[in-house]
């Protein structure tokens, strides 16, 4: 029997891929199962006849993050990626025939936007300035983090976060410290609509991503942004790491993701994987876990459970307060 820790990773998505080379790396035995039969999942491609088109993303951006992590993979992102920079990034016309191309080149920027509002390019730098401020406070504090329970997110330590990000000015208004133009506070708020957010609604923390476009850059490998997933494929599999496609877990019991020393090998076919035999044979039991990188449903039952539980645990709260502060239970 393999003594090395086994990973179930569940979804060959980008973040998947990565987790399980990662872990792969680190020692582990790690297999991932994928629904598709291909790997990608957002990040896919079609090919007719002959040409590959992106299905999902098209921008890449924050080249430093995958670089770090083709790095903790033992390569480097210059050896496996043809990577060019996209600049201008793209050209905003608005309906009254006003343009302005968003580029990284500052000179370039000052034209055009003393042309649009005189006094603006400040604007521009004051913005980035509090851009750079957002998305290092958030790479550092969220996205490069864990959060195993909801005390990390509510704990005392976040709340500064409140302020320092401005998670509570929306972020429309905000950019009219900045600008007073409004071609301007449309075209460095609108890139909010990526995330399916509306700039009016949306909290100003989000400045980080006009940062990101304009001081990171936006960037596109030759080959197009399915060549990541392939890269990333090809040295997980270096690592040992087994890819199973056309396998779909039905559901994730709370009892897997909560796991960390059971037996997910064991769970996993008790829901069966479908219609397919997925050989786990070489798994051992030996401090294995399952890590779902997928929106899996959870077990609707365990769900009902979970449910249950807040709704009269709100209820027990409820009466107490009202019975400590009103004197009354009803
Ligand atoms: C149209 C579009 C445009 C985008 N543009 C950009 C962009 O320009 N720049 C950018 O940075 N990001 C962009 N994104 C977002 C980016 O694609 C995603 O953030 C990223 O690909 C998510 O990767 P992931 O691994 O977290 O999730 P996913 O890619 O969703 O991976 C999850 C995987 O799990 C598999 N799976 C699901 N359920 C099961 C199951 N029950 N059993 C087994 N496997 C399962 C899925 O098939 C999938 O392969 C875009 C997304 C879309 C859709």
């Amino acid at each position: 029997m393999c003594s090395r820790p086994t990973v179930l990773v569940i979804g060959a998505g980008l973040g998947g891929i990565a987790t399980a080379a990662r872990l792969a790396r680190s020692g582990f035995q790690v297999t991932v199962l994928e629904k598709n039969s291909t790997p990608g999942g957002r990040c896919s491609r079609l090919v007719r006849n002959g040409h590959r088109f992106d299905t999902g993303p098209t921008l890449f951006l924050m080249p430093e993050v995958f670089a770090e992590t083709y790095t903790a993979l033992g390569a480097r992102m210059d050896d496996q990626l043809d990577l060019r920079r996209i600049d201008p990034t793209y050209r905003v016309r608005f309906d009254d025939g006003l343009e302005l191309a968003l580029t990284g080149d500052l000179n370039a920027m000052q034209r055009q936007l003393e042309t649009i509002e005189p006094g603006s390019f400040d604007g521009l730098l004051r913005y980035l300035v509090e851009g750079d401020t957002h998305y290092r406070l958030a790479l550092e504090r969220f996205v490069g983090r864990n959060f195993y329970s909801l005390a990390d997110y509510f704990s005392p330590r976040n709340l500064p976060l409140l302020f320092q990000l401005k998670a509570l000015v929306k972020h429309y208004d905000n950019v009219g410290h900045y600008f007073q133009d409004p071609h301007l506070k449309a075209a460095f708020t609108f890139q909010n609509m990526y995330l399916g957010l509306s700039p009016y609604v949306a909290p100003a923390t989000y400045s980080l991503l006009q940062y990101a476009e304009l001081v990171g850059g936006v960037w596109f490998p030759i080959g197009g942004l399915y060549r990541v997933v392939e890269s990333l494929v090809s040295i997980a599999e270096g690592h040992g790491v087994r890819f199973r496609y056309d396998a779909a877990i039905p559901m994730v019991p709370s009892l897997i993701t909560k796991l960390g020393g059971g037996d997910p090998v064991a769970i996993i076919s008790a829901i069966n994987v479908g219609s397919h035999v997925v050989d786990v044979s070489p798994l051992s039991t030996l401090g294995a876990m399952c890590i779902a990188n997928a929106a899996v449903h959870e077990d609707r039952n365990q769900l009902f459970q979970r449910l249950l539980i807040y709704g009269l645990s709100m209820a027990v709260v409820g009466a107490l307060v009202c019975y400590l502060f009103f004197g009354v239970l009803w």
